[in-house]
């Protein structure tokens, strides 16, 4: 069983090519209470970077990740060998399930349905990005027809799915993204009215000019200029649901980004009366789950809900596939395939 874990030492401010080393171990049984599966895909996600810096997991573990797996040997009820999982093996090729084995407290193992939509996507929209997108979006800024809403980092994960959202709900959706490509991908593909390029020196200026009536909802996913960009055009009444801050992910130790953002926003947050509130997806994993697929997997299979994957190939290509997640060289859901499925 080969896995990637953190290399010893301090943890930099974002990952090096040194900062994974690759193990190798046996592949173990599973106790009373455990399955063993065999890891098809591995989901990359920002957050992993934090749990680095943070030293959420335990020492030498497995990197954490959410996977989509096989199981190979059940002694866990409710899972035979051959079903398809949800489970979080992390950067390796097999991995447990199941009684005494760490994982985040909301990420329930659970058997897939390969009927509803392709495997890889109970990682994606189909699954705790989905989630994230439908209660940031549905249930948190409840956008409006006719209403103007800006999404950050809108080709990734997260981004495209709570841009269509809005859209559905007769928003007008303006998209902020990195390469000129995903802007064009964005708007001439999943239907945004417009989108402009954090990479351009006069981004401010242009998403003045792509949002003429203000913005009435901002879902961030970024932080920094971005934000700062969105900040002066709020409109009296409007909401913003801080997603993520993935610009600051690599800021020195001890910085508290939000923090610095509330103060930033906070005089025009006042003047204008606008709504922040702070989404945590675990918050909405064990209630809204079954909610967000009954409205989300009929949309996807119906077409009307598209979703791009960004799939690498190889267990070795793991470590390099995060960090050009981290830095936006991904387009779309950035995911590593390790068996076929
Ligand atoms: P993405 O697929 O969106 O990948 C990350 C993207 O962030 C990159 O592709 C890049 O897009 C953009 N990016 C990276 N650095 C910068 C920067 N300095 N400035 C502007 N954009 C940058 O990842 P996800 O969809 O998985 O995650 C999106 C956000 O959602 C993250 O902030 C993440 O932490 C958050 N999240 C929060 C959850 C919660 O519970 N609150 C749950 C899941 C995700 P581009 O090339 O367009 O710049």
């Amino acid at each position: 069983n080969r896995y990637w874990t953190l290399a010893e030492g301090p943890v930099p401010n974002w990952p090096q090519p040194d900062t994974f080393v690759m193990r190798e171990g046996a592949v173990s049984s599973p106790e009373q209470g455990q399955a063993l599966t065999r890891t098809i895909y591995v989901s990359l996600d920002p957050y992993q970077w934090g749990y680095k810096r943070r030293r959420v997991e335990p020492n030498g573990a497995p990197c954490h990740a959410r996977t989509v797996s096989q199981v190979v040997e059940s002694r866990m009820p409710g899972f035979e060998a051959g079903d398809l999982v949800f489970n979080t093996n992390g950067w390796a090729e097999y991995g447990l399930m199941g009684e005494g084995i760490w994982r985040p407290d909301y990420m329930v193992p659970r058997k897939l349905d390969p009927s509803i939509g392709r495997i890889s996507l109970a990682v994606g929209v189909l699954g705790m990005l989905g989630l994230t997108a439908y209660a940031g979006m549905n249930l948190m800024a409840a956008p409006q027809a006719g209403e103007t809403v800006v999404v950050s980092a809108a080709s990734g994960g997260v981004g495209q799915i709570a841009g269509q959202l809005a859209k559905l709900k007769g928003a007008r959706v303006v998209g902020i993204t990195g390469r000129r490509a995903k802007c064009r991908f964005v708007t001439e593909e999943l239907g945004f009215d417009a989108c402009v390029s954090h990479l351009s020196p006069r981004l401010p200026d242009e998403l003045r000019a792509a949002c003429p009536g203000g913005v009435d909802v901002y879902f961030e996913n970024v932080g920094g200029p971005v934000f700062e960009a969105v900040l002066p055009l709020f409109n009296p009444g409007a909401r913003m649901t801080i997603c993520g801050l993935i610009a600051h992910y690599g800021d020195a130790e001890g910085r508290d980004a939000r923090a610095a953002l509330m103060e930033l926003g906070r005089p025009i947050f006042e003047a204008r009366d606008v709504a922040v509130k702070t989404l945590f997806v675990g918050d909405f994993a064990r209630d809204h789950h079954d909610e967000m697929l009954a409205y989300v997997a009929p949309l996807v299979a119906a077409g009307r809900l598209k979703y791009r994957e960004d799939i690498r190939q190889g267990f070795e290509a793991l470590p390099a596939a995060f960090a050009e997640m981290l830095r936006g060289d991904n387009f779309g859901k950035m995911l590593v395939q390790l068996t076929p499925d």
